[in-house]
């Protein structure tokens, strides 16, 4: 099963995969981390991608489409988290033969509450929530035990570009699989666990 899934930032995609790949054993590629951990080794291309990242506008599609399609290689199992984004990165891959893709719709207010109190680690990408996912410990990653920060790109007046961006680039990409009937939507205003139960509706409803 090959699965896309896309929401605005902040739409609980990186939950919803992380149960998925906990259910169903899907390989989970997320562009995003792909890109955050090019950026923490400090290569050429890190050193790049990184001032992309840290405005909230999109890396440019070369660099993305490249890397995913590495990643997804031979593989028949997998969600692509956050990508694409673009329709060009959409168009580059027709020849995955993708089976679904999930759209976790949330109104902008909302998400712009849940980014303000994200925190991650910068280990193993785990997102935590001050008020509604917090950590055993305060201020450490249930798992790598690491300090949690604040992703740069959370902070409001980043956040505000990503969804211009967004609302630019990405809503294009909703509609181009909406046309193909590709497109499932999940209402994932109330919490990314309440929108995963429906995720999983539909993967049972898509793949039985
Ligand atoms: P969110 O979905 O909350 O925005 P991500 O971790 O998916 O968080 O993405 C963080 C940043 O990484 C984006 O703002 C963008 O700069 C970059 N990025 C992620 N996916 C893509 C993509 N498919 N194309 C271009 N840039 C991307």
């Amino acid at each position: 099963m090959k699965i896309i899934l896309l929401g605005p930032p902040g739409s609980g995609k990186g939950t919803v995969s992380e149960r998925l790949v906990q259910d169903y054993n899907l390989i989970h590629i997320s562009a995003g981390e792909i890109l955050r951990e090019e950026v923490q080794k400090q290569t050429t291309l890190g050193k790049e991608i990184k001032k992309y990242i840290e405005k909230g506008n999109l890396v440019p599609d070369q660099f993305v489409a490249e890397i995913v399609k590495l990643g997804a290689k031979g593989k028949k199992n997998y969600i692509l988290d956050g990508f694409p984004r673009t329709i060009a990165q959409a168009k580059e891959i027709t020849d995955l033969n993708i089976d679904l893709v999930i759209y976790l719709d949330v109104p902008e207010q909302i998400v712009i509450k849940r980014l303000a109190g994200r925190r991650t680690c910068k280990k193993g990408d785990h997102t935590y929530h001050l008020t509604y996912l917090p950590p055993k410990k305060r201020g450490i990653c249930d798992y790598d035990k690491t300090k949690l920060l604040q992703r740069k790109d959370d902070q409001p007046d980043v956040v505000k570009e990503r969804f211009r961006v967004y609302h630019e680039k990405t809503q294009p990409v909703i509609d181009y699989y909406k046309k193909k009937r590709m497109l499932r939507i999940i209402d994932a205003a109330p919490t990314p666990e309440k929108a995963y139960k429906n995720v999983r509706k539909i993967i049972e409803d898509t793949f039985k």
